[in-house]
């Protein structure tokens, strides 16, 4: 080959993006403890290069995992041989992705404001910037941009302020897109920051929300995992920090706060999707909001938001004790799954962390809820795995509808039970 042949070959290759072509997403009926182990076992084969979606936990909750096509063959033989059952719930991951990448660009032109931007589509790191300067600008007595920090690879992070006044008023956190492929979650941020805006002064509710309380609100919580999805690795989940001595980057930002830090329910392989980092807090963009909720001093309610599975989740992840305010969350988190099935009817399930999914140490919410903040949520969006990371654009407005009349819930209670 010619060098300018090698050269292009190479540089193509640096650019590409990682392709999925023949990927499936199977998902595995676990039946009893020891095929829940097996498939635990089927984790651990690194060489296979697995992504699970949603990871073994118990009997009878359902395992995804995306197996790329050379290992569809090994999996299946290892599932058959030992009767454990299986469906393919995505045949094609590339042909999922074609139809989401010619969805963005047939609505793309650059919208002028935020009336004519284009909520029910996925959008860039780049395009959600641009949106939440627009949105201050034209709301320049309600909205503030705040710079918190920056990430690994220098970008800004930033946290919008709705605010009508007073002095560091006791405030509601809502925080979308720390795992950055769970796209539909910083879109559900750019519609409730569109929406507060929208119902300031028309809807009494949340006028006298923010006439008492301020919301502060982190639509890209992870920038650096985020553009790496658009750029390079549609279903990247972690931050793009090098950790040294290992090949594999980025570190789970959901495992690497100060709560059960590196317990069970993290993993301490660099290569894993759930890879704590090496100390607590060593993510600058978990790090930032740290910094910046100790500051503040005044949140009264944290809520981080992840797809999928339809589930609202209170601490804790990383130990079975129950929490002291767990009847009081409980009955909340009912009242919230409540509203917000009452628009389509979708179905949540409720409760902790580990009771709930699986363990899960250094989380966030278990870190928020150690440091005094009583109503401290996660919820994890539609759907329950049809498309998983991959929800077609035409949910994303119906997602944050429905998920945001389960917020007005939190709100309305944070704001009549002052503590
Ligand atoms: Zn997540």
């Amino acid at each position: 080959m010619g060098v300018l042949l090698v050269l292009g070959v190479l540089l193509a290759a640096a650019f590409a993006k990682e392709n999925f072509v023949g990927h499936q997403v199977l998902r595995i009926h676990v039946v009893d403890e020891a095929q829940v182990q097996e498939v635990k076992e089927l984790e651990e084969l690194d060489h296979l290069q697995l992504d699970f979606w949603r990871g073994p936990t118990q009997p009878g909750s359902p395992v995804d995992v995306r197996v790329p096509f050379p290992s569809l063959q090994p999996v299946k033989v290892f599932l058959e041989s030992r009767g454990i059952e299986h469906s393919a719930m995505i045949e094609d991951v590339q042909s999922l992705l074609d139809e989401e990448q010619n969805q963005m660009f047939a609505f793309q032109t650059r919208a002028r404001s935020t009336d004519s931007f284009n909520y029910a589509s996925y959008h860039t790191l780049e395009e959600i910037y641009d949106f939440m300067d627009m949105l201050v600008v034209e709301n320049p007595q309600l909205v503030s941009k705040i710079q918190i920090g920056r990430s690994y690879e220098g970008r800004p992070i930033y946290v919008l302020k709705f605010s009508t006044g007073g002095n560091n008023r006791p405030a509601f956190w809502i925080d979308t897109g720390i795992h950055s492929r769970e796209w539909v979650t910083q879109a559900s941020g750019v519609w409730f920051a569109k929406k507060i805006v929208q119902d300031y002064g028309t809807d009494e509710r949340l006028t006298s929300f923010l006439n008492n309380m301020d919301i502060l609100l982190e639509i890209v919580t992870n920038p650096d995992g985020f553009a790496f999805t658009h750029t390079k690795n549609r279903l990247w989940r972690k931050t793009r920090s090098l950790t040294p001595g290992s090949s594999c980057v980025g570190v789970d930002p959901n495992r690497n706060w100060d709560a059960g830090f590196g317990l069970a329910g993290a993993s301490s392989n660099p290569c894993s999707e759930t890879y704590h980092g090496q100390f607590a807090n060593s993510e600058v963009e978990v790090k930032s909001i740290v910094d910046f909720v100790k500051a503040h001093g005044n949140i009264k309610a944290f809520i981080s938001i992840h797809s999928y599975s339809q589930l609202l989740l209170y601490p804790y992840g990383y130990k079975t004790d129950p929490v002291r305010d767990q009847s009081e969350l409980d009955q909340l988190a009912k009242s919230a799954v409540t509203a917000l099935a009452s628009l389509y009817g979708t179905k949540y399930k409720y409760g902790s962390i580990i009771h709930t999914i699986y363990q899960a140490s250094g989380s966030t919410i278990d870190w928020t809820y150690n440091q005094g903040i009583k109503y401290s949520f996660t919820f994890e969006l539609r759907d329950t795995g049809r498309y998983g990371f991959l929800l077609p654009a035409s949910q994303i407005v119906p997602t944050a509808s429905e998920t945001w009349l389960a917020l007005q819930v939190i709100m309305d209670y944070t704001q009549s039970h002052p503590y």
